[in-house]
């Protein structure tokens, strides 16, 4: 007998499951628009030419392969928080911000979620209904209690920003509330920059902790300035913070894993204490993090010439994305008998929309269209291109009507 006979079988991940159905369809027509990765206007997926300029020169180089330092690179430690808080922000020149390279936005997400559980035990952290699938996992499996904030309303197929501040409002003082800084996941609809300023308010009033997740810098409006606004917003106003963040998507790093988990705190010297302990916790999950993708970003943001090519390189992906939304929207209307509004496909900004398709209409697009998404109504554009639009948009009046 096995010491496992009792295990019964886990379910498909709810994203990554979509990519294993696809593959499986033999049909010419199929479309996966599940996963949330970039392609190209040929649905190919794409390496950024300036990620094969930094491997080139570090080829030239002879870099080696020796461990790196539990904390990361320090070059990409220096480059990262740079990017995220702007290169002359004042909490990183007064040694506030601890930072640590992870494995990309989910192992930093876990990192972040195993020192809340160490040092800030017994809270409850707040996550946007919907969010990412993944966040759930993250914290529970870190032993971190969550629960939901309202933040999509399906009547308007936009922000319930009343709901979202009631449930802010309501939540135990010293609560951890995690927020997406741009492109929020899967819904595409983000706060605007005076409903920011009001989310920052009652934060500070009710005293808690935002944990900011950062996984489209860059890739929601092509600016990586504009993109990280928000969090720039609560460190200006002196927050305590954590955030995750991610180069899968803004430098198509996705199987590098490489990203960032940062605290800012409001002394140096608290700074350097909760970094000695998020090196403990590194240290017993995975020991160090992978070099590659470090010096990668390190290249990419620290040459004036590669970097100013790589801010094109992004705008360019987010353009292609934004031109396919506006396609779609026309061949839905070409289509609509019903005369529907579909504005919210271009208002909604990175890689996903949330169309309102309800689990039976997705049924209906993956059986008869084969179209491949998320139960909850959720494509990603980044999987179309404008001579498959068409296809869609049948696909979706068909599942709608
Ligand atoms: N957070 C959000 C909201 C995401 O959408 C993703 C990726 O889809 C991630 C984090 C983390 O991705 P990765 O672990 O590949 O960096």
């Amino acid at each position: 007998a096995s010491a496992f006979e009792s295990i019964t079988q886990a379910p498909p991940d709810p994203i990554l499951g979509v990519s294993e159905a696809f593959k499986a369809d033999t049909s010419s027509d199929k479309l996966n628009l599940g996963v949330g990765a970039y392609r190209t206007e040929d649905i190919k997926p794409y390496v950024l030419d300036v990620v094969k300029k930094a491997e080139k020169l570090m080829l030239e180089n002879g870099e080696n392969k020796e461990y790196l330092p539990i904390e990361g690179l320090a070059d990409f430690n220096k480059a990262t928080v740079a990017l995220l808080l702007g290169s002359d922000n004042k909490a990183v020149k007064d040694g506030r911000v601890a930072t640590i390279q992870s494995l990309s936005g989910t192992g930093s997400l876990r990192l972040g979620a195993a020192f809340l559980a160490r040092f800030y035990p017994g809270r409850t952290v707040f996550l946007s209904n919907p969010t990412w699938g993944n966040h759930k996992n993250i914290f529970a499996d870190a032993g971190v209690e969550w629960k939901e904030y309202r933040y999509f309303n399906p009547a308007t197929i936009g922000l319930d920003f009343e709901g979202m501040m009631a449930d802010i409002e309501a939540a135990p003082n010293g609560s951890v509330i995690v927020l997406h800084g741009c492109a929020h996941n899967p819904t595409g609809i983000d706060p605007t920059p005076e409903q920011w300023s009001k989310i920052a308010d009652l934060i500070e009033k009710k005293n808690h902790l935002p944990f900011f997740d950062v996984a489209y810098q860059g890739f929601a409006s092509g600016s990586l300035d504009e993109d990280a606004a928000s969090v720039r917003l609560f460190v200006e106003r002196g927050f305590e913070l954590l955030v995750a963040q991610s180069y899968s998507k803004n430098l198509g790093l996705y199987a590098e894993r490489i990203g960032a988990l940062n605290a800012v705190l409001p002394t140096a010297d608290l700074a350097t204490k909760v970094k000695s302990q998020l090196k403990r916790l590194a240290r017993a999950l995975y020991s160090n993090p992978p070099v590659h993708g470090a010096r990668i970003v390190a290249y990419v943001v620290g040459n004036n010439d590669i970097f100013d090519e790589w801010k094109q390189e992004m705008a360019g992906m987010a353009g292609r994305i934004q031109a396919v939304r506006a396609t779609l929207v026309e061949e839905l209307k070409k289509r609509d008998t019903k005369g529907r509004d579909w504005s919210f496909i271009t208002s909604q900004i990175g890689m996903f929309s949330f169309t309102g398709l309800k689990p039976a209409q997705v049924e209906n697009m993956t059986k008869k269209w084969h179209v491949y998404m998320t139960k909850d109504g959720r494509i990603s554009l980044a999987g179309l291109n404008k001579a498959r639009a068409g296809y869609l948009a049948d696909a979706m009046i068909d599942s709608f009507d």
